[in-house]
């Protein structure tokens, strides 16, 4: 048998793919990815395809950028990994001192992780343990299990709709039900609200004494299906939580790394979080590394004799690898560069024009845009008519790769992409849309 035909063979048969219905999945003909070049892709036949959605959301600059390859190769011929846990390495160290010179005033410390889940992960169990800490520095013994007046703060507030991860911390603090629901017994409870101000000051007003934390995905929820955030939502947030005791976390692992228009998202409205996760974009999309940056008070709080355990005793075994730090920081000197936080600008304005249209299509029920993340919504269609799906079919048939959130037709293209590929993708999204519109009327 041919090479080709032997790995969807293999790939049928030792394969479970994330998030996928795998009975519909080895009863399909799948797409494989071979190689890829500046926005596309090539499968293993050699067909071309614009990336519609930077490989899930994290591809900045392109594939097989000549400039982080590089910057990988060098620090391969150093060391590919050494541990963070009781030895430092250097890519870490320049990588962490960028991140604070980048991020939101205040934010100061810088915890590795390798992915969104993770540092989600950790933001949660550093919100929680900072409150149990908080104001136990006159170290006796005997106040060792000493309550303090924190000590009740315990829980999150986030939002309906909310995703932050795959874990079960994570998957607790999230709202999407067809993801999460059946994980219910496993979870801990979380106070849920709607993103509007009145109910996050409903809810804080009566629970503050109990939360630890609210956790937001600041402008706009990504996996929910690019679902955007009232204009001053987020500042009026960062007001009531500083007002009530609540920390605010920010998770900008969609968000981040200009994909809206500004480096971080919470830059719009000038909030300065509490406590700040990134991953997908910030190694460029070359490797899995992820970050939860904090304030110098919350990381005061684990400070104290060894005996006063006040360790936060959490760690991953890739935590800081080297490749994935020197990928990132090649990928944020790109940024300078190329001037791309400009370019995504100018996308961002071109995207607005050639979205319009979209909406005189009859299937179409919404178009949302941030910077240069769009979700076109259709519908409303029974889920069993899968025209998300369809559509993303139809793409590939005319050469892009897109993937649906239900019926949304996502598009968050390689900030890098041209003008040009930019017009080429929204004409093949529009021509599909287009050619399912029988279907669904
Ligand atoms: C993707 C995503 C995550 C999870 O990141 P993983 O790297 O897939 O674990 C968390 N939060 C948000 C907002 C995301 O978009």
């Amino acid at each position: 048998m041919r090479k080709k035909e032997l790995l969807r063979q293999w790939d049928k048969s030792y394969i479970w793919h994330p998030f996928t219905p795998m009975q519909d999945w080895v009863a399909n003909e799948q797409l494989i990815i071979a190689r890829g070049e500046g926005c596309y892709l090539y499968d293993l036949e050699g067909k071309k395809y614009l990336d519609g959605v930077s490989s899930l959301w994290v591809t900045v600059h392109g594939h097989r950028n000549k400039y982080i390859n590089r910057a990988i190769c060098q620090q391969m011929d150093k060391v590919a990994h050494s541990t963070l846990l009781g030895l430092g390495n250097i890519p870490s160290i320049e990588l962490a001192k960028k991140l604070v010179e980048i991020t939101p005033k205040g934010l100061n410390k810088v915890f590795f992780s390798d992915n969104g889940s993770t540092a989600v992960e950790i933001a949660l169990k550093m919100a929680f343990q900072y409150w149990e800490q908080l104001q136990t520095s006159n170290f006796k013994p005997q106040n060792i299990t000493k309550k303090n007046k924190y000590q009740q703060k315990t829980k999150f507030l986030t939002l309906v709709n909310a995703y932050h991860g795959d874990t079960i911390g994570s998957v607790s603090v999230g709202g999407i039900g067809l993801f999460h629901q059946i994980y219910q017994p496993l979870l801990f409870k979380s106070f849920k609200v709607r993103p509007s101000l009145a109910e996050v000051a409903r809810v804080i007003r009566r629970h503050h004494r109990e939360i630890a934390a609210m956790i937001v995905e600041p402008m706009v929820q990504g996996a929910a299906g690019m679902l955007l955030q009232p204009k001053g939502f987020l500042k009026g947030v960062r007001r009531l939580c500083t007002q009530y005791d609540v920390l605010l976390i920010c998770d900008e692992v969609a968000t981040g790394f200009g994909r809206t228009g500004k480096m971080f998202a919470c830059e719009h409205e000038g909030v300065r979080p509490d406590v700040m996760c990134v991953a997908k974009g910030l190694t460029g999309g070359y490797l899995p590394v992820a970050a939860t940056l904090t304030t110098d008070k919350i990381y005061r709080a684990f400070l104290g004799n060894i005996e006063e355990r006040k360790t936060f005793f959490h760690g991953h075994t890739f935590t800081g690898n080297p490749l994935g730090c020197a990928a990132a920081l090649a990928s944020l000197e790109l940024f300078e560069k190329t001037k791309l936080l400009d370019h995504v600008r100018k996308n961002s304005r071109l995207l607005t024009t050639l979205l319009r249209p979209f909406r005189s299509l009859p299937i179409v029920k919404e178009v949302r845009q941030c910077g240069t993340m769009v979700g076109i919504e259709l519908g409303p269609f029974p889920a069993k008519l899968r025209l998300g799906h369809q559509v993303i079919l139809e793409a590939r048939k005319r050469g892009a790769i897109l993937r649906p959130l239900g019926d949304v037709i996502v598009l968050m293209p390689p900030l890098s992409i041209s003008q040009k590929e930019l017009r080429r993708l929204l004409e093949i999204t529009y021509e599909s849309i287009r050619s399912i519109s029988k279907v669904g009327t």
